[in-house]
């Protein structure tokens, strides 16, 4: 697998302000945030984008989805709501090749 900016911060080689782990995946902030609460949740193993994703892939990637539903409780947005964003490819926006799930919380709607 080349160098992955990701898969360091889940080895914990690379910092990151972790907000939530568990034994599949990890959650941590967005560096450049989008919205009032933007988290980045990423399964513990590098698949490199949806458009790679293989049946194999499904259940980690469904438990960054579990994962996004624990935080939005615990950060007090069960009720409030959240987006939830996988930016896919080159016209999608994807720019870290490590498939990853945007949280994001608190703009009331507007871009969040
Ligand atoms: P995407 O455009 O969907 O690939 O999103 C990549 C996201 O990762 C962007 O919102 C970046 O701000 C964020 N990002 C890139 N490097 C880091 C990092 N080292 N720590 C936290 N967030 C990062
Ligand atoms: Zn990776």
């Amino acid at each position: 697998m080349e160098d992955c900016v990701f898969c360091r911060i889940v080895a914990r080689e690379s910092p990151a302000d972790v907000e939530y782990e568990d034994d599949a995946v990890v959650a941590f902030r967005d560096i450049y945030p989008k919205a009032p609460v933007h988290l980045l949740i990423v399964p513990k193993r590098h698949i490199p984008s949806v458009m790679a994703m293989e049946p194999g892939d499904v259940e980690a990637l469904g438990r960054c989805i579990l994962a996004a539903r624990k935080l939005g409780e615990a950060a007090g947005f069960a009720e409030r709501g959240y987006r939830l964003r996988l930016n896919c490819g080159p016209e999608g926006g994807q720019i870290v090749y490590h498939v990853h799930v945007h949280f994001l919380a608190g703009g009331r709607g507007r871009g969040a």
